[in-house]
């Protein structure tokens, strides 16, 4: 990956293991980061808090931004308290985590204020390895969008997607490589039930991560 060092990104936030790790990609190859953090009615409020302290942590400008109307206009299992949650992805649908249309409108939001704040490149943590199968996390999606808010600003924005193509494990070698493993591991909050770092260990998000991390750990040859 080439450096930007004389510009600007804009990475997509929310504190997670996906999203911190991207943010240190982020400040290695740009000269200053920002962090955009967005609200959708989220089970937990402290995912946002948490965000935020990594945010300040790291010495990050930190932005949130109310998207809450998309949790008004389709009820899935993470905005809303009585949907019981997918475990599993069913067989002929997407899991009921799934949030239609967030990760196009979350991008058109991120391109509206990188426009306002001149910065030309954004940062996401979507992938296509390991994910739950969700439509808009899959690399000609973002390439589509990409074009799209191109044409739609008169810009040449760039969607950086530094976990497209890594599964978990090659997720947790990355923080690894940028010197944040331990921050990571620590201080990032993935869990579906709100429980940092390990998390509650059952949820789909905490299974996928700590898998992952186990691979990891094995791999380099210590366990935890
Ligand atoms: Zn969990």
């Amino acid at each position: 990956m080439k450096d930007y060092k004389e510009q600007d990104a804009l990475v997509l936030f929310s504190g997670g293991q996906d999203s911190t790790t991207c943010l240190y990609w982020a400040k290695q190859h740009f000269r200053n980061t920002f962090a955009l953090c967005f609200t959708y009615g989220q089970r937990h409020s402290q995912e946002v808090e948490n965000a935020r302290r990594i945010a300040d942590m790291s010495d990050t400008p930190f932005q949130v931004l109310d998207a809450s109307i998309i949790s008004r206009l389709a009820p899935n299992s993470l905005t809303d308290f009585t949907v019981q949650m997918d475990e599993e992805k069913p067989a002929d649908s997407y899991p009921n985590t799934f949030v239609p249309g967030r990760n196009l409108l979350f991008l058109t939001f991120a391109a509206t204020i990188a426009y306002a704040k001149g910065i030309r490149h954004l940062v996401t943590g979507v992938s296509e390895a390991d994910y739950s199968g969700y439509p808009d996390c899959r690399d000609t999606f973002i390439r589509s969008a990409n074009a799209t808010l191109n044409l739609a600003m008169d810009k040449q924005f760039v969607i950086h997607t530094p976990l497209m193509w890594r599964n978990k494990k090659e997720v947790w070698h990355l923080a690894d490589e940028l010197g944040v493993f331990d921050m990571v591991k620590n201080e990032t909050l993935t869990c579906y039930n709100g429980v940092l770092a390990e998390g509650c260990g059952h949820c789909p998000a905490c299974r996928l991560r700590n898998k992952g991390l186990q691979d990891y750990l094995v791999e380099r040859g210590n366990k935890l």
